[in-house]
């Protein structure tokens, strides 16, 4: 057990990763070398898909995203409030509009009939996405999703840095978070709080070669070239950016992939040790509900505190935690009430959100943390909750 900070997340950098990037920055690319093809390729078999992209952060996939499905002004996609900001800024990025989606307050997820609330609202409009986030690493429940998206003639972009690894079990099929059985496409993010990092890093996977083909022209200025053609010929159709990922990058990607199961495994077990040191703590607090058929790798292992029935605020409990060693963090403020989209959209009551906003914390979950540091988080919240 350590008896040092404990953050909510952290990265697991060992020395076998440190020696594939001192590899990568001996080789002959730095970028846009044979590694960038060579992470596509593990991370498109690690999750299934027919096709992945890797580019530079899991907030610049999103926008390839955006601009691979052709959304533009006038077009609406429909986002969760309780999401990270990114998750609305790539439709802002490609002038489209948001309507942000209630959530389950049990699970902060995005479920069919908030996304059926949802689409009432904007009815009229050119609805042209649903962005479902993972929240937590729980999985949507994407066919009911996608069958109502389908309906009002839009497409699921599944935004799922939460949710690597995570699985979904429709019938009795086990589907992965990333296959995109039932979605366009779906985003990561490498950021060093997720479940692998490359410092920064994203990807977009998806099973469909004209969205693939649209996605790397995004990722590098919209330049193509014609096989057989002039050495020295690029076109260019539509203006792209410099969303790539480098070598070095790809490199660090690799060897954490590599370690993907033992990450998911001490991850499970985690998760399993703080649902019984917690189970005491009922009805106080409580873990977020499971939605039906979801196998999550949790990211967060966020729970639900009633702070009032404690007789304490979130601050006084987010204090006494730090005063202990215990990072904690809020995931999260619900996007639909920053200042940006009140001043936007107008007034909105999302009660599902401001429920789970109300009472959700998300404590320490990291593949180095030990047995012993669960006991301690768990015994740090129960002191501050008095
Ligand atoms: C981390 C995250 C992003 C953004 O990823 P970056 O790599 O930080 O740009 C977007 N959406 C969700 C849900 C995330 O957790």
């Amino acid at each position: 057990m350590s008896d040092g900070f404990l953050p909510y997340g952290r990265q697991t950098i060992e020395e076998d990763d440190i020696a594939a990037v001192a590899a990568a920055l001996r080789a002959d690319y730095l970028t846009t070398g044979p590694t960038v093809e060579a992470f596509e390729t593990a991370f498109r078999d690690v999750v299934g898909a027919g096709h992945a992209v890797a580019c530079s952060n899991g907030t610049a996939a999103l926008h390839m995203a955006m601009l691979a499905a052709g959304i533009g002004p006038g077009d609406v996609c429909i986002v969760p409030s309780i999401t990270f900001l990114a998750t609305a800024n790539c439709a802002v990025y490609v002038g489209a509009d948001v309507v942000f989606a209630d959530v389950d307050p049990g699970s902060g997820l995005m479920t069919p009939q908030t996304l059926a609330e949802a689409l009432h609202r904007a009815k009229g409009r050119r609805v042209r996405a649903v962005l479902p986030v993972h929240l937590r690493g729980d999985v949507c429940d994407l066919p009911a999703l996608a069958a109502l998206a389908g309906e009002a003639g839009a497409i699921l972009v599944e935004d799922a840095p939460h949710a690597l690894g995570s699985t979904l079990k429709v019938g009795n099929h086990l589907e992965r978070v990333g296959d995109c059985t039932h979605s366009a496409m779906a985003t990561f993010s490498f950021h060093p709080v997720k479940t692998i990092a490359t410092g920064e890093g994203g990807m977009v996977t998806t099973n469909d070669p004209i969205l693939a083909g649209r996605l790397r022209r995004a990722r590098s200025h919209g330049m193509t070239r014609t096989p057989g053609a002039d050495p020295w010929l690029y076109e260019m159709a539509e203006p792209g950016f410099n969303y790539r990922l480098p070598d070095i990058n790809c490199a660090l990607g690799l060897s954490q992939l590599a370690k993907l199961p033992r990450f998911i495994d001490r991850r499970r077990t985690l998760a399993a040790l703080y649902e019984s040191a917690l189970a005491p703590l009922a009805p106080i607090v409580r873990p977020a509900t499971r939605p039906q058929g979801s196998d999550p790798v949790l990211h967060l292992l966020t729970v639900l505190i009633d702070f009032a029935a404690a007789g304490k605020t979130r601050r006084q409990v987010v204090d006494a935690l730090a005063a202990r060693g215990v990072g904690s963090q809020v995931h999260y403020i619900p996007v639909h009430s920053q200042p940006y989209w009140q001043s936007r959209n107008g007034p909105l009551d999302l009660p599902g959100a401001q429920a789970w906003y109300d009472r959700c914390l998300s404590l320490p979950l990291y593949p180095a943390m030990d047995d012993g540091d669960v006991a301690r988080v768990v015994d740090a919240l129960q002191a501050a909750l008095g």
